[in-house]
């Protein structure tokens, strides 16, 4: 298998392969573009099939994070890492430190963060090997001290993200009495949730877990459904918050919502669903624009800035992000994600 003839390789400056015998570890990091800064990303533990699906995952997911980074304005270039094995057999300390290892050899240029299959307290056990790990900090916060989860920043940028989307397509300041759909209430989806709720948006949820469902009834007045009939919502606007391809060919000719605006990664199935939305009337807020605030949150703690106000300030430059986008995807009349990924060009290729 030739790596440079994939077609999810796009100029990649590194990959590196990292194998350690004795803990069984078998990694692949790959550092799509350094331009702007060190290639910060999440490293993702997963037991795929193929060394060619880790490798496609890995070159796919580094180079997404270059846009997205590049699109929030932050001193970060593209980068990804990926473990391949069960995160919940597989995982072990000494595995955890052979990673650590190799990605101390990367020497900086690329940092790890959490991502599927990892979290908080495996970044704080990894960085005894290596300064090259981010999202471990405890920080203040209105709430009182929270960990290096950036969940929270993600839903606050989503957040503002769908005020734009609203602002754009609704000609509408206030998410009062707007009908919402949101798909997947974990960390960022709930949490979203409860700040439309307190917006005064009227919602609509659904999960594969009973559990957050019977929080959000309660806590939130939301009405819940089962996961495919949030698609046909006559909404306003759908959040899709729980995974990835979410907008395909089974789903499109579902949708009636009028904005399509949430924080799962890759919620297109192929990038023609975003001209196919655009022909239906929907304006898509593309995903990796969106879901900034937490890479946003993860930058200013590893640069040392703690002021919340700075934070908050960057986080809601999503709006603004988002308005660019879709001022442009109007005038050009082209699918809002062409446009997005031409501005992040534009600004990583400056
Ligand atoms: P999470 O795992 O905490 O939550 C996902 C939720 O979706 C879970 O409650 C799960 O039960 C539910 N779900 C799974 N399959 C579903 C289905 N078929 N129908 C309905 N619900 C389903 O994850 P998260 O951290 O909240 O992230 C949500 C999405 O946002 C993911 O796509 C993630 O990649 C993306 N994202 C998260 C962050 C972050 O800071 N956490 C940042 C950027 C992007």
């Amino acid at each position: 298998m030739s790596v440079f003839n994939l077609s999810d390789f796009h100029d990649h400056e590194q990959v590196v392969f990292c194998s350690d015998e004795k803990s069984g570890l078998k990694a692949i990091i790959a550092v799509h573009n350094s331009n702007l800064g060190p290639a910060l990303g999440g490293c993702r533990m997963w037991p795929y099939a193929s060394e060619e699906e880790a490798i496609r995952d890995v070159l796919r997911l580094s180079r997404g994070m270059t846009y997205k980074s590049a699109m929030a304005n932050l001193k970060l270039g593209g980068g990804k890492s990926v473990i391949i094995g069960n995160p919940r057999t597989d995982k072990t300390p000494e595995l955890l430190k052979a990673f650590a290892q190799a990605v101390e050899r990367v020497n900086g240029r690329y940092i790890a963060a959490e991502d599927s299959g990892t979290g908080v307290d495996d970044m704080k056990f990894m960085s005894q090997f290596t300064d090259h790990v981010a999202g471990i900090v405890d920080k203040p916060s209105e709430n009182g001290v929270r960990s290096g989860d950036p969940s929270p920043a993600t839903a606050y940028g989503t957040f503002v993200g769908i005020k734009a989307a609203v602002k754009e397509r609704l000609g509408r300041d206030s998410l009062a009495g707007l009908k919402v759909a949101v798909q997947g209430l974990g960390n960022v989806g709930f949490d979203l949730a409860r700040q439309l709720k307190e917006a005064g948006a009227q919602l609509w949820v659904t999960d594969i877990h009973r559990e957050p469902l019977l929080r959000a009834a309660k806590e939130l007045e939301a009405t819940v459904v089962a996961p495919d009939e949030i698609f046909g919502l006559d909404v306003d606007v759908f959040a899709p918050c729980a995974m990835g391809a979410i907008i395909n060919d089974q789903t499109l000719p579902q949708l009636k919502a009028k904005v399509i605006a949430g924080a799962a990664n890759n919620q297109l199935a192929e990038p023609r669903h975003g001209a196919a939305l655009m022909n239906k009337g929907i304006l898509y807020a593309p995903d990796y624009v969106i879901n900034a605030g937490g890479i946003i949150d993860v930058y200013y703690e590893r640069t040392g800035n703690f002021d919340r106000a700075a934070l908050t300030k960057h986080i809601e430059s999503i709006y603004d992000n988002l308005m660019e986008i879709f001022a442009r995807a109007r005038k050009e009349e082209r699918p809002t994600g062409e446009v997005a990924d031409a501005i992040a060009e534009e600004r990583f290729k400056r």
